[in-house]
């Protein structure tokens, strides 16, 4: 790679993560790929294209333009809109064969006027208060199947406290699931049927694994990652990161003692320094707030960060490390050697959790598979 900063994929990993899951989960129970905000930053293409070709062909994104972008590039497995589509909006969810939330009931009235046949899977809210009709609505939900334009494929909700071990998150969790089954229920006391159900995203697998719905739709931890290196899950599944970040140096300089650096001067040289800049800043994704600890590799050692992060560079501190040059690759995530720096790691830094920090990693940067 002839990059200024790039992230590398590895799809072994990817691979290995969808037959983990895949062992773990019912034989009848898919994986519905969650590829939204260009896969969490892995670049929504790429990875939809190669799990089709190992088997996973349901996707989900979280807009009607990452369906299109997925669509011209060739994918063609199902693909659901989580999120909002404007109604002037929905003659393309129907071009091109996407499926679409019905967000609440109101939104089934859009819809209605709209017209036309299009598949749907109805959102259905079991206490987060985001998106979905309220289960406690059931005449209301039930109304949605009187809409003839609509192709109801599935009924779906989400749960908001899944990843927390703490007692009351755990029955708030069940006691989510237990109004989605409620909500089964009484569809099926009302004569419908043939819809399919997911509630579960990372947490609601890693810690509910024995729930047996018809998909889990995965997201971080497809990637490779939990959201946050301090949690703890109950299934018992290895996790392999998807996902490096590197870059270059671009200039070496020596500070003496005394000399400061960067925006702000924020940096002092404490002893006589070797200070280097690397082709990586915030425009990248990187948070200008990232901790003092951050550090990042260079030729399999640790060089701190030093001073305010910029739009396109980074300072690191490289006076202990030999062969530090131009052009020398530096590893923001990922491994070198003996040393390594976890997603959860550079997420602990910067005060945020792996999907953040995934999600936001630049446009400016190739994505090498
Ligand atoms: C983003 C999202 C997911 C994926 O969540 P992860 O925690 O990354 O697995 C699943 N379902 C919905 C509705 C989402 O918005």
């Amino acid at each position: 790679m002839k990059e200024r900063a790039w992230i590398e994929l590895n799809m072994d990993h990817l691979k290995q993560n969808v037959h983990a899951f895949q062992s773990m989960l019912q034989k009848k129970c898919r994986i519905m790929a969650v590829v939204k905000a260009d896969a969490y930053g892995h670049g929504a293409v790429e990875v939809a294209k190669y799990l089709e070709t190992i088997g996973v062909t349901d996707f989900c994104v979280a807009s009607v333009a990452e369906g299109i972008e997925l669509r011209n590039a060739g994918v063609i497995g199902e693909i659901l809109i989580l999120g909002y589509t404007h109604p002037a909006r929905l003659e393309e969810v129907v071009a091109y064969d996407l499926m679409q939330t019905v967000i609440d009931a109101d939104y089934a009235n859009n819809l209605k006027e709209f017209g036309k046949e299009i598949r749907v899977h109805v959102g259905i809210d079991t206490g987060m208060h985001r998106l979905g009709e309220r289960f406690e609505n059931i005449e209301e939900i039930i109304k949605i199947w009187e809409i003839k334009n609509l192709k109801i494929e599935g009924i779906f909700s989400h749960l908001c406290v899944a990843d927390s071990m703490e007692k009351e998150d755990i029955a708030f969790t069940k006691l989510q699931i237990e109004r989605f089954n409620q909500i089964r229920d009484k569809l099926i006391e009302n004569g419908i049927k043939d819809f399919c159900m997911h509630i579960q995203s990372s947490y609601g697998v890693l810690n509910y694994p024995e729930c047996e719905y018809d998909f889990v739709r995965l997201g971080v931890s497809l990637y490779g990652s939990l959201s946050a290196g301090e949690d703890k899950v109950k299934a018992d599944i290895m996790l392999n990161p998807v996902l490096s970040l590197k870059s270059r140096i671009e200039c070496v300089k020596e500070l003496v003692v005394g000399e400061s650096a960067g925006y702000g001067l924020d940096f002092t040289a404490k002893r006589n320094s070797k200070i280097a800049a690397v082709a990586i800043g915030y425009a990248d994704g990187i948070p200008r707030n990232i901790s003092k600890e951050a550090y990042v590799l260079c030729q399999g050692k640790r060089a701190p960060i030093v001073g305010r992060l910029c739009m396109d560079q980074i300072l690191i501190d490289v006076t202990d490390i030999k062969e530090v040059a131009p052009h020398t690759e530096i590893t923001v995530i990922g491994e070198e050697g003996a040393e390594r720096i976890t997603a959860e790691m550079f997420a602990g830094w910067a005060g945020t959790i792996t999907n953040e920090i995934f999600s936001r990693l630049g446009k400016r940067l190739k994505i090498k598979s």
